[in-house]
């Protein structure tokens, strides 16, 4: 079958690997559609895990072949046939350790392992033909409806993110909420928090963006650039107050930060109110060297990290500054529910569809969006 195989850094190329094999309780699955996420670009550019690997992990398809030979599958949530449409989910906690049990599950070490693969060590391979699905992930395997495509179900894991996000504010309905930045990621944190009674303020540097998350339901949108454009210009390409200069501005109650921005994060600590929160969704990003204590390198001679907090805003201010990474698997129901009803219809997200042997431009373009980009997803 064919594969994008991962080299190196910014190395991707479409090779002919063997179609994997698949043992007693596990699932072969024509992929139909995979997203190009975040998290995949920041290991094909920075090289942060070892080759050869396939990437792509939002992967939606159509079983066509169930382990020994059977032609069903019971599994806790779904009795799966060849010829099912499928959203699969390459990671899942097992619910009973000490980080599941306190709902820490990113940290959970069955979570930790990646059960799909097209081959090499398992890192997705939504970037193939085919992809086997290990018995561990099957509890993640949702059924995509008759009236919802491929590209629908693809989305379940990254609203997932979202949802389990938000779930960590502490809000009520009626308050307001800045949303920094309004790439796929933020204008479904718009919708769902709109759904949700919020009023959210949308910012972002592109006016196709701002447009598209009124659609979103943004109550208002600002272009975290013009307010400030003279005196960005003035300093040397950087504004302290672009968003401060608004006259417009709410009170805020919470923040979230989908734009790896630490200035938007020094900006957002300011802005909300006092008992407020910050929440970090962007910044997955490790800085080299400032968080890891070299051997033998004095502390004086690490570098110093960009981001500086009075720590007083935290103690007196009371305001919180929370971080959300990956998806919470109990929430997968109300996810599904959520993205099959078009409640949260993530369609008009979908803004370019790249065949396989172009993962490598679809990759590229993700990673530099342009006016009219948005969710990029490769169709093997
Ligand atoms: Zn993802
Ligand atoms: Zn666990």
């Amino acid at each position: 079958m064919r594969a994008v195989v991962y080299r190196g850094v910014n190395d991707l190329r479409l090779e002919t690997v063997p179609v994997p094999r698949i043992g007693a309780n596990e699932l072969l699955v024509k992929v139909a559609v995979c997203g190009v996420c975040p998290t995949d670009i920041k290991k094909i550019q920075h090289g942060t895990v070892p080759p050869p690997r396939i990437f792509g992990h939002e992967t939606a398809g159509t079983i066509v072949k169930i382990g020994s030979g059977n032609s069903e599958l019971r599994t806790p949530n779904s009795e799966l046939r060849i010829g099912d449409r499928v959203a699969l989910h390459h990671h899942v906690p097992c619910l009973k350790c000490h980080f599941c049990r306190h709902a820490s599950f990113a940290q959970c070490e069955t979570y930790k392992r990646t059960g799909i693969t097209a081959g090499f060590e398992p890192a997705g391979g939504g970037y193939a033909e085919f992809v086997r699905v290990m018995p561990f992930v099957l509890p993640g395997v949702v059924k995509i409806p008759a009236k919802n495509s491929f590209a629908e179900g693809a989305m379940l894991e990254p609203v997932n993110t979202i949802l389990k996000a938000v779930r960590r504010l502490n809000l009520l309905p009626g308050d307001a909420v800045l949303v920094a930045g309004q790439g796929p990621i933020g204008l479904m944190f718009t919708k769902i928090l709109q759904l949700r009674g919020i009023r959210v303020l949308a910012t972002d540097l592109l006016e196709s963006r701002l447009k598209l998350a009124k659609k979103f339901g943004a109550k208002w949108v600002l272009n975290a650039s013009s307010s400030g454009r003279e005196s960005a210009q003035n300093s040397g390409g950087k504004s302290q107050s672009r968003l401060t200069s608004a006259a417009t501005i709410p009170t805020l109650d919470c923040a979230v930060i989908a734009v790896p921005s630490d200035d938007a994060v020094t900006q957002a600590l300011q802005l909300v109110r006092g008992g407020g929160q910050v929440l970090l969704f962007a910044h997955t990003k490790r800085e080299a060297g400032s968080w890891k204590l070299e051997a033998g390198v004095p502390n004086s001679q690490l570098p110093t990290p960009n981001f500086q907090l009075d720590l007083s805003t935290i103690c007196l201010d009371e305001k919180d500054l929370i971080g959300s990474y990956s998806s919470d698997f109990t929430l997968q129901a109300e996810v599904a529910r959520l993205v099959f009803s078009r409640r949260l219809d993530v369609r008009p997200l979908i803004t370019h569809h790249f065949p396989l042997e172009q993962t490598a431009a679809a990759v590229a373009l993700a990673s530099r969006p342009t006016e009219d980009s948005l969710k990029i997803v490769v169709e093997p």
